[in-house]
């Protein structure tokens, strides 16, 4: 027996704390991924050794087997598992094993609902692998020594997972870390040799690291025991053992990628699809590519994680390698395994090695095809787009030679549907497109609402011409970057000139233009009660049902794009709108007939209806009001 020393007792990180009642008290359900969080942690310190000892051979201490091995004692009620990775020194077991180090903890622990089923799935994509131990433990001890240290480096932690744990070096021969879990009594199922073997199997097939169990002997089992504390007389592999990706494609079920996905994105759920390929030629890689059923906590945080696992010639690198997928793609999940990099690069070097955009460059486009064959499927799709829409959204600004693709891809809500909902893509607006129609039409608004009944759609709903409804915050800030699809260009119904070039018959813009010169009068008098309120009149054919609108020069920020910016504290210069007044419109016609104060005063109130209209703000309500109910009761 070794005799531990320097012991001290600590008390966890409130985060942990949190964390830990909640597993403790709450989940009941799917107990089972215990056992994955423990393989996965383990088959990453092998990884890591591997990488280590790529530099400095003796770390492996003579025993360069990696291998991670399972025991279970039925009788004492508890499950070991080992491995003869890169080990943990006492500073490293206080700070892994004692906080979560990954940023966004306090908001994902907000987000937990105290429901048992969401949270589950919750902890299961934040990935607190270690902890949950304590699912089925009362007790855990973990027996730890770095790699390459001496054996008088050990280092013992223990804990009941009751706010604090005790840490003690410890005399330890072999490097790795072993983490006994001393099972609850409701949690005794889980020492059972068919249970762990068939766990290991579902979960943990895909590893590479061999995983080992002691070989049940036919005789002890019949004996209805096992010897307990001696070595087992012979292991046997329970687990595939080799990297999934490195398999052919053909010998893979789903079941296996999908079991993979969960290993690699920390997730509880079902991928929606994925996309293996091995290249060869100019370049050397085998990609993995995964699109998730569902958002990880921090897909808008900026320091998020994100990116593919990167392996170099099957050598396990860097977990979130981000430089080889664009922000906009940061959704997708997998694992990259290259010869073209070398297996002494970090992260610094990979920003500069050239090799890193080409790879880059091609996994953009795989995932993008990826996207568009689930396209196919339009009910996969449409939870593709509800979750991760708005962020592919961010591609057109940011991929300047896939606009078309990423365009191709991108859901809108039109008046062909008027739901809110964002089903429909540009080909099929373009497919519904009118008989001299050249343009593709859209009004950007704060909300669904008020884009479905803007004034500015009257004329498109007369004539029955389809017209996107923009209502998400990046919408106007994705169409400055988005100028043709098909060949059509795209069209902001509230801005400039309102054109629709063939639709109209020459018979109908010659009537327009005389509408126009017999309000000439009208027109002049309005500008000269506005006075600098406006940069413009005129008499529009957008309307049919609104008296008047308001309109911007093409080349202008949008009234919903000055908000934002407004919102977060930018000062713009001020621009005058044009007035565009209806001259079907009895309130039009009355206008004409004013005179006097009454003219003015209705000039005011028709602009600034125009405005509310349009989603905006008036800068003296009050005397918005005052005016209306001077007409309302004259
Ligand atoms: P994650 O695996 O996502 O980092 P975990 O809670 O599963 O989170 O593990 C926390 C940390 O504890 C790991 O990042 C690792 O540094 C350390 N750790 C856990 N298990 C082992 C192990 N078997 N060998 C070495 N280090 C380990
Ligand atoms: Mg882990």
């Amino acid at each position: 027996m070794t005799t531990a020393t320097h012991e001290e007792t600590l008390g966890f990180q409130t985060e942990v704390k949190q964390l830990l009642h909640l597993m403790i008290h709450s989940l009941y359900s799917n107990r089972e991924i215990f056992l994955r969080e423990l393989i996965s942690n383990a088959a990453d310190a092998c990884d890591k050794l591997r990488y280590a000892a790529l530099d400095n051979d003796a770390l492996y201490e003579g025993d360069s087997e990696l291998r991670i091995e399972i025991e279970h004692d039925a009788e004492a009620g508890t499950v070991t598992v080992r491995d003869n990775g890169i080990g943990m020194s006492r500073d490293e077991v206080i700070a892994n094993l004692g906080t979560i180090a990954r940023s966004g903890t306090a908001e994902f622990l907000k987000q937990l609902s105290g429901e048992q089923q969401k949270d589950a799935r919750l902890i299961g994509q934040f990935g607190v692998g270690f902890y949950s131990g304590f699912i089925v433990a009362d007790e855990v001890s973990v027996r730890t020594r770095k790699a390459g240290s001496s054996a008088g480096d050990g280092v013992e932690w223990r804990s009941k997972g009751e706010g604090e744990f005790t840490v003690a070096d410890i005399e330890r021969e072999v490097h790795g870390t072993e983490i006994v879990l001393h099972l609850k009594e409701d949690a005794r199922e889980f020492a059972d040799d068919f249970r762990l073997k068939s766990l290991v199997r579902k979960y943990s097939d895909h590893i590479e690291v061999p995983v080992r169990m002691p070989r049940v002997e036919k005789a002890r089992e019949e004996e209805g025991k096992e010897i307990e504390g001696s070595e087992p007389l012979s292991w046997e592999t329970v687990n595939e053992a080799t990297a999934l990706w490195t398999r052919p494609k053909g010998e893979i079920s789903d079941e296996e990628y999908q079991a993979f996905y969960k290993h690699v994105a920390h997730d509880f759920s079902d991928p929606l699809t994925w996309s293996h390929n091995k290249v060869e030629g100019k370049l050397d890689y085998t990609s993995l590519l995964y699109v998730p059923g569902r958002a990880p906590f921090d897909l808008y945080e900026r320091d998020g994680a994100r990116g593919v696992k990167l392996y170099v010639q099957r050598v396990f690198i860097m977990d979130d390698a981000e430089q080889f997928l664009p922000l906009y793609l940061r959704f997708i999940k997998g694992v990259l395994d290259t010869r073209d990099l070398s297996l002494n690069v970090s992260r610094e070097l990979l920003q500069q090695d050239p090799k890193v955009e080409k790879i880059k460059s091609a996994l953009t486009k795989r995932a993008l095809d990826m996207l568009k064959k689930l396209a196919k499927d339009k009910e996969a799709y449409q939870t593709f787009w509800n979750t991760f829409g708005a962020v592919l959204k961010e591609g057109p600004a940011e991929d300047f030679a896939n606009r078309e693709k990423i365009a191709g891809l991108l859901r809108f809500s039109t008046t062909h549907t008027d739901s809110a909902t964002q089903d429909q893509s540009l080909a099929d607006y373009v497919e519904r497109m009118k008989e001299g129609q050249q343009k593709i039409y859209y009004i950007v608004a704060d909300g669904f609402n008020a884009a479905k009944s803007s004034p500015h759609l009257e004329i498109f709903r007369k004539k029955g011409i389809e017209v996107l409804l923009l209502h998400d915050r990046v919408d106007e800030w994705l169409m400055s970057h988005l100028h043709e699809f098909e060949g059509k260009s795209f069209v902001d119904v509230a801005k400039g000139e309102l054109d629709l070039g063939d639709i109209e018959g020459e018979e109908e813009k010659k009537a327009q233009e005389e509408t126009a010169k017999a309000k000439e009068a009208l027109v002049k008098r309005v500008r000269e009660a506005l006075g600098d309120e406006v940069q413009e009149v005129k008499v529009t054919h957008r309307l049919t049902d609104s008296p008047a609108c308001v309109v911007l020069p093409e080349h202008e920020m949008g009234f919903q794009m000055r908000r934002i910016m407004e919102a977060a504290g930018q000062t713009l210069p001020e621009v005058k709108p044009i007035l565009e007044l209806n001259p079907e419109h009895p309130l039009v016609a009355r206008l004409e007939e004013a005179e006097g104060d009454g003219f003015g005063d209705l000039a005011r109130v028709l602009l600034d209806q125009a405005v509310i209209a349009e989603g905006g703000h008036l800068d003296d309500p009050a005397a918005y009001v005052k005016r209306l109910n001077a007409l309302l009761t004259a």
